[in-house]
């Protein structure tokens, strides 16, 4: 029978974190996963550079039912230490925006920094390994895999969410929870696309689909981000709408300001007082793109000299661009989502060492916890601060 002093599963940005550290303190650690590759959505993260984690990572860029659960963890492995790793290894990478870091190169990079540190402390891992049963023995845990049994003193559960089932994703860790009497908070898709199923609404974003606006204001339940948005065939994307999308429940309005920047009332005034026999889709193509201020000229405001407008008339027209409101039917799922909020009720874990208060020895870490981070890179710096976290102590 194999037997290691800690067996991981799940060989993702927790589970490798929490593997090295572990190793590091010299435990002898075995690294189960049931895929052919370690780190999947690590190669895919970042659109192939991997957002690494952001420079101005606090606990209010988490959602969760337990707001402080992650504010323990993020304390002991912050973005600094990651950066530090990342400059040990000689990866080269840049801010792009907003405190995001991203490689330089590729998002291999990340994880072959990863896999170097684990291989080099001894860190045993499998890959094409499926866990079958899971059960309590007197040291520890006995676990029945496709490599025969395996023992263990502490397990550590890092299968993260259910968003993107082809890159493995699976409902294990869910399940082992249920398994040792752990409570599920429901699950749903986060960072995700909107779809649109008025036929108005669809017809104008399948038009627009491919057009980008930078940094509008998009709100839903007392939540605000200022980012791009972007129109796609089936209905709205872009890092605006991603993060929103966390905050959104079925049924909800969002409520998207075209132009946060720009005092609109004012603008029309002014437009009308200086240029008078201007069109006002003509102005607005000063603004957005030519098709896009003829699309909502078309769909919006019949569109006429600006001389022509009443008080009312313009005023409406502001307040249509600074407050369009909109219902989306759904969300793209867990087909194309980054994140999945929800999981394992922070309640019943220690926030210290990531222990579960039902069943000790037993450990969970990264996305399958209750806890997600909102779009730039603080999803991953959870996943190495959780994993890192119960590290110390497994
Ligand atoms: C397309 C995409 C892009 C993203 N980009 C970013 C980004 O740039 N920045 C950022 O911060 N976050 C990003 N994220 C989110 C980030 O990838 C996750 O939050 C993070 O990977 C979670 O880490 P984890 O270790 O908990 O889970 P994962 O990384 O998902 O790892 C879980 C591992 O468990 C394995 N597993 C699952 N079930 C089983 C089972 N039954 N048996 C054995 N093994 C199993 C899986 O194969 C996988 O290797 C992105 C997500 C996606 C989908």
């Amino acid at each position: 029978m194999l037997s290691s002093q800690v067996v991981i599963i799940g060989a993702g940005a927790a589970g490798l974190m929490c593997a090295m550290s572990a190793a590091a303190r010299g435990r002898s650690v075995l690294l189960l996963d049931h895929a052919n590759k370690a780190g999947k959505k690590i190669l895919m993260s970042g659109g192939g550079r991997c957002n690494f984690t952001n420079l101005y990572c606090e606990p209010g860029n988490f959602l969760s039912n337990n707001l402080h659960f992650c504010k323990s963890a993020l304390a002991r492995f912050t973005q600094w230490d990651f950066i530090a790793l990342v400059a040990k290894h000689g990866v080269p990478y840049h801010e792009k925006k907003l405190g995001q870091l991203f490689c330089d190169h590729k998002s291999s990079d990340i994880l072959g920094l990863l896999l170097d540190e684990c291989e080099q402390i001894g860190v045993d891992l499998r890959l094409d390994t499926s866990v079958n049963t899971i059960e309590r023995s007197e040291k520890g845990y006995r676990l029945n895999t496709s490599l025969g049994p395996v023992s263990c003193e502490s397990l550590v559960i890092a299968t993260g969410g259910l968003s993107i089932p082809t890159l493995g994703a699976t409902g294990f860790g869910y399940q082992i929870a249920r398994q040792f009497g752990h409570t599920l908070l429901p699950t749903r898709a986060g960072l995700v696309p909107f779809t649109l199923t008025d036929p108005q609404l669809k017809t104008l974003c399948t038009e627009l689909s491919g057009t980008s606006v930078e940094d509008c204001r998009v709100s839903c339940n007392g939540q605000s981000f200022v980012e791009n948005i972007l129109f796609t065939h089936r209905g709205l994307s872009g890092p605006a709408i991603l993060q929103i999308s966390s905050y959104w429940q079925p049924g909800d309005t969002v409520s998207i300001d075209l132009l946060p920047h720009i005092d609109l009332p004012e603008w029309l005034q002014e437009q009308q007082r200086e240029r008078p026999n201007s069109e006002l889709k003509t102005l607005l193509g000063e603004l957005f793109t030519k098709k896009m201020a003829g699309l909502l000229a078309e769909h919006w405001f019949a569109s006429k000299p600006m001389k022509q407008y009443t008080p009312a008339e313009l005023k409406a027209v502001a307040e249509r661009l600074a407050d369009w409101q909109l219902v989306p039917a759904g969300t793209e799922g867990y087909r194309t989502a980054e994140v999945t909020l929800g999981g394992i009720d922070t309640n019943e874990v220690s926030s210290k060492t990531m222990e579960s208060l039902k069943s000790p020895g037993l450990y969970f870490v990264g996305e399958v916890l209750d806890v997600t981070g909102h779009l730039g890179g603080f999803n991953f710096q959870w996943a190495w601060a959780s994993g890192y976290a119960a590290a110390q102590y497994v």
